[in-house]
């Protein structure tokens, strides 16, 4: 019999399970948080140096959790979108944001557009080894001269006979090294305007597809960031993705879903370092007790806790909408800005808790914050997600 005491009494102990979330997703969580620990984590260090290797991409698709949404015609799971956010937020226990990055990128941003403009011949070759996890993708948006002005790309595709002749460069890809296919998004048709962009599928073994540079970052070390150029490269027209002029459109709705699965992984990140913060603060002595036990620090928990569950909530609400057939570009924007915010905010702080030892390799904190510093940058900056947000006002 529950009696008033029972009711009264705080119960911060208790599993605050989602109402997006069933008993499946709960055991989905707890397989690849498992694989993740006993698989990935061990070599997270070793990964900052190397980049993770392609195996992963193999195993992964061994275990199904690269088609965990995806239809089960091309080997998926044909599970929700929420299984989607799921492996965002479990990835975290591989304690490796690169790694989490380069599956993201196969899972969430060029995965896609494949499923969901690409023929029936498209999805056979490319999407199903990707689910597989047997071919490695990689999208390519942004451009030497055009990152947040995507209108501003200058890769063009020439219609030359029964081909495309393509002639650019793309900067900052991720998995540009490793991958097989590139989503390549291109002009087809200089006074089109928003009219004139085309999407191609080039595989990257094609003559003239050149992998210049392997770019040297702040963070995300385990993943690979390439500097490609497309000189004179012949595709057949079968290699246009989507609708020919209609590439622009087609990305705009990519970006979509790649930010939401990053506002979800932005938060999944904060709350690792936190709990990782608490354990630390719980242990750690000055001046004869607990820091955590300083009403300052104390304080700081709190912050940092109420805006992780903000976010989260945020994420969770939006994730609903987008399953339930809405698509909300607004909130889903707001989501990717405070997400990506709140999880510098918190990473920093949580340098600043452990002291000298927040700044030491060896705890691994400092890295999570320069991993979490490319969220506020990557698939649209602060900046352009407040504009997406105040011109949904109609300003
Ligand atoms: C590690 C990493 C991995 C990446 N992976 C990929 C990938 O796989 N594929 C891909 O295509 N891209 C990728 N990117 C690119 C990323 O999406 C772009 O860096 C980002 O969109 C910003 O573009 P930019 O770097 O050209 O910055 P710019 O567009 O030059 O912006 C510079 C500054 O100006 C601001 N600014 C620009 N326009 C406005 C405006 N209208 N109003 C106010 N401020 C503005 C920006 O917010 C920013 O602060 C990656 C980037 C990094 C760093």
């Amino acid at each position: 019999m529950t009696t008033a005491e029972d009711v009264l009494k705080p119960d911060h102990g208790s599993h605050r399970k989602h109402f997006i979330f069933t008993d499946e997703h709960d055991q989905l969580r707890e397989s690849i948080t498992a694989y993740a620990q006993k698989e990935l984590a061990p070599h997270a260090e070793e990964w900052e140096e190397t980049t993770f290797p392609d195996s992963v991409f193999r195993r992964m698709g061994e275990l199904g959790f690269l088609g965990l949404d995806k239809p089960v015609e091309y080997g998926g799971q044909g599970g929700d979108y929420y299984s989607a956010l799921v492996l965002a937020e479990a990835i975290v226990h591989a304690r490796s944001g690169g790694l989490a990055m380069g599956l993201a990128v196969q899972t969430d941003m060029a995965l896609p557009p494949i499923l969901a403009f690409g023929t029936e011949d498209q999805k056979q070759e490319w999407a199903a080894p990707a689910i597989a996890g047997t071919k490695i993708l990689c999208l390519g948006i942004t451009e030497p001269d055009a990152g947040s002005d995507v209108a501003g790309i200058k890769t063009r595709a020439v219609r030359d006979g029964d081909d495309y002749v393509i002639n650019g460069s793309k900067t900052y890809i991720t998995n540009g090294h490793r991958a097989d296919v590139i989503v390549l998004v291109t002009k087809t048709d200089l006074d089109a305007g928003y009219d004139g962009f085309t999407l191609f599928l080039v595989p990257m073994d094609t003559p003239g597809v050149i992998r210049e540079k392997r770019l040297q970052k702040l963070g995300m070390h385990a993943s690979d960031t390439a500097l490609l150029a497309f000189q004179d490269v012949r595709v057949p027209a079968s290699t246009v993705l989507g609708q020919v002029g209609k590439g622009f459109y087609h990305i705009m709705w990519e970006l979509q879903g790649e930010r939401l699965i990053g506002a979800a992984g932005s938060v999944a990140g904060a709350q690792h370092c936190f709990d990782q913060t608490l354990k630390y603060a719980m242990e750690r002595k000055a001046f004869g007790r607990e820091i955590g036990k300083f009403q300052v620090i104390r304080h700081k928990f709190a912050e940092m806790a109420t805006k992780i569950e903000t976010a989260r909530q945020m994420v969770y609400m939006t994730a609903w909408r987008f399953e339930n057939g809405e698509y909300p570009v607004r909130e889903i924007s707001m989501a990717k800005l405070y997400a990506s915010r709140i999880a510098v905010e918190v990473a920093d702080e949580c340098i600043q808790i452990h002291g000298g030892a927040g700044y030491m390799k060896e705890y691994g904190i400092e890295r999570v914050w320069r991993d979490l510093r490319l969220n506020r940058i990557g698939a649209g900056t602060d900046e352009v997600m407040l504009d997406v947000i105040g011109k949904s006002y109609g300003l």
